[in-house]
């Protein structure tokens, strides 16, 4: 193999430069020529491939967001786009393709692997839901549950200031791992979660219950995925039942998406982007490159994205217990 090609895709996550630098800087190391595609798959359609030198990555480590920019492409679900996309790589000499996603991006590599077997795409897990399966933790989590954590530490200051309830809906539209992460770390209440069945009757009287004993403050963590609506709705219902409650609602949002990387996040990034280069000079394709228990895994594209980590049930038993 001689010559690479790495993008981003999906929804951005911190600690995705930090990967680009690495898959950058070691292809460069192993004798690689090294290129990036910008904007994911949109990119790759049209032609936007440029060689990365090593000071092309100089002081990118630190920084959220990616310098390669990310995109949704309706494009590449079709069998043009895809071809379109083929032909660029082949234009560009490409023979190994870095892919930084999460489970859309790995779907979509493992249907173009299965058109066009002699390109090899490997990928490294980027996205903040921790959603994927063959990875203990994907790139951008750790960072993201800190900075809701960091934000749900500011709300509870005001919370007891006021003696308010506060719902906060935290991002995991299908996965709760953002949310029982930061509903622990932060000594939430409640937490509802994608993977639950919410049961509001329960929580209400478990906030009655608090009202009656004098505590008047606390946060209730809301996976924006949670079956019973968002947390507006949800507020909106237990105002109803309980107009005694002071009650606040804060959407985190896309505060959760940006910011500086964390350390743990630099690290697993860093060693994820040289093994997926490893892992194509060694002639693997159509695998994501994961970390389990300190180990470097492969997982098949399709088994990552199809199957899904589970929540710990011992975990959301924990936050009602320490409640
Ligand atoms: P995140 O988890 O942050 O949302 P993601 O990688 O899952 O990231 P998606 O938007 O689901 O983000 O997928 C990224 C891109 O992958 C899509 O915009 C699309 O271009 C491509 N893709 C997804 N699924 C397929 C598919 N079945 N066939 C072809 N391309 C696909």
């Amino acid at each position: 193999m001689k010559r690479i090609a790495v993008f981003t895709s999906g929804g951005d996550s911190p600690g995705m430069n930090a990967c680009i630098r690495a898959v950058t800087r070691s292809g460069l190391a192993m004798g690689l020529e090294v290129f990036g595609i910008r904007s994911g798959y949109e990119g790759m359609i049209e032609g936007d491939i440029y060689p990365l030198e090593k000071n092309a990555v100089s002081n990118i480590i630190q920084l959220g967001g990616t310098i390669l920019q990310t995109a949704r492409s309706k494009e590449f679900h079709t069998v043009e786009g895809r071809k379109k996309a083929y032909q660029n790589l082949r234009k560009h000499q490409i023979e190994g393709v870095v892919a930084i996603g999460g489970d859309g991006t790995f779907r979509g590599a493992h249907v173009f692997m299965q058109e066009y077997p002699d390109i090899a795409f490997v990928g490294t897990p980027g996205t903040i839901d921790n959603d994927l399966f063959g990875t203990d933790f994907t790139i951008g989590f750790d960072t993201a549950i800190n900075t809701a954590m960091n934000a749900i530490d500011n709300i509870k200051d005001t919370a007891n200031a006021h003696n308010r309830l506060f719902f906060v809906e935290v991002m995991g539209r299908d996965a709760g791992f953002i949310a029982l992460n930061t509903a622990i770390a932060t000594g939430a209440e409640a937490v509802l979660l994608p993977e639950t069945t919410t049961d509001l009757g329960k929580l209400i009287e478990q906030l009655e219950n608090n009202y009656r004993n004098k505590k008047r403050a606390s946060i209730v963590v809301v996976s924006e995925g949670d079956e019973a609506g968002g947390a507006f709705k949800i507020a909106d219902h237990v105002k109803e039942k309980c107009p005694q409650f002071d009650i606040k609602v804060a959407i985190l949002g896309h505060i959760q998406r940006g910011g500086r990387p964390s350390c743990s996040e630099r690290v697993l990034a860093s060693r994820l982007g040289l093994e997926a280069v490893r892992a194509l000079v060694a002639g693997k394709k159509s695998v994501m490159v994961g970390e389990v228990n300190k180990e470097i895994v492969f997982t098949p594209f399709d088994h990552a994205a199809k199957k899904h980590q589970e929540i710990n049930p011992v975990l959301i038993e924990m936050v009602d217990l320490l409640a």
